[in-house]
């Protein structure tokens, strides 16, 4: 176990499915009670069932993290069933692809809602919870698209990513007066149902542009957020940690082919 969280309360955004399911099974092992949040009630039971039947504590609430009453709900029920909100992980997101020429301007809106207006919904919300006891913690799931890479279709979700770390640089100032610090995992290619669904050919050709010659697991991008919300970190605030197995690394294809 790398830390202990026990006793500790963990909103987990996103965390019926992929890298969200794997940072609440992480923070569960190591004894923290976890609140789930996703829109979708069967993954999220599903999910709490398996935390349960490996010994972990876990609730869920529907939660759509783009709607500032539902966000102000998910908290308040936390904090209800827990006592109080000591991390947040705000790790919802969607990926959805399309080149600008077809991209929509409400589809635009819906992407930059769902991963960055939340990422402030969430933070906003928890402030009153962290002020309390002076403490708190923020673990964002931003991306490597984005801050640092690019991929034809996703000028909305490159954009909501680098927004995020905006974000948490101005947050970062301002949640230090409550004791709380903000940070950001950003992942490379990471093995979830929702990057199944851009198929094998995507999946393979990634694999293959990666150093470490295989595509991220879930926990890999846990361990991170762990690490970040743990006492280890406690003097790091608005700082990013790159999970990509030196994804962002080759200058050309000829790097990769001469590893
Ligand atoms: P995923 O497998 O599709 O899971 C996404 C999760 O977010 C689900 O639990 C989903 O549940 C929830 N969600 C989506 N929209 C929501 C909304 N409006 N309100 C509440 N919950 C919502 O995706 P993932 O690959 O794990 O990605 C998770 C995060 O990691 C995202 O922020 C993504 O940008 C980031 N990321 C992923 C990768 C990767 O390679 N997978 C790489 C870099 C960054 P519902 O649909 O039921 O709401």
């Amino acid at each position: 176990m790398l830390a202990s969280f026990k006793g500790k309360s963990i909103i987990v955004t996103g965390g019926s499915k992929g890298i969200g399911r794997g940072i609440a099974k992480g923070f569960a092992a190591c004894g923290g009670q976890v609140m789930l949040a996703a829109r979708h009630t069967a993954e999220l039971d599903d999910c709490v069932a398996e935390i349960k039947s490996s010994g972990g504590v876990a609730r869920a609430t529907q939660c759509d993290v783009a709607d500032w009453q539902s966000v102000q709900n998910l908290v308040a029920e936390t904090a209800k069933a827990f006592g109080g909100v000591d991390v947040l992980c705000a790790n919802a997101g969607i990926f959805p692809q399309a080149k600008i020429v077809d991209l929509a301007p409400d589809d635009w809106d819906h992407v930059l809602s769902t991963n960055l207006k939340s990422t402030f919904l969430c933070v906003k919300a928890c402030i009153p919870e962290f002020g309390k006891r002076n403490q708190g913690r923020v673990v964002i799931t931003s991306s490597i698209t984005g801050p640092i890479t690019g991929f034809p279709g996703w000028t909305h979700y490159g954009a909501s990513k680098a927004g995020q770390l905006g974000f948490l640089r101005v947050a970062a100032l301002e949640l230090a007066r409550y004791g709380t610090t903000i940070n950001a995992v950003m992942p490379g290619t990471i093995m979830t149902e929702g990057l199944i669904d851009l198929g094998q050919q995507y999946l393979d050709a990634a694999a293959a542009a990666i150093p470490l010659k295989r595509l991220g697991s879930v926990d890999d991008i846990a361990n991170a957020a762990i690490f970040l919300a743990s006492d280890y970190a406690s003097y790091i605030t608005g700082q990013t940690i790159v999970v990509d197995g030196g994804q962002i690394l080759p200058e050309t294809a000829d790097a990769i082919a001469a590893i």
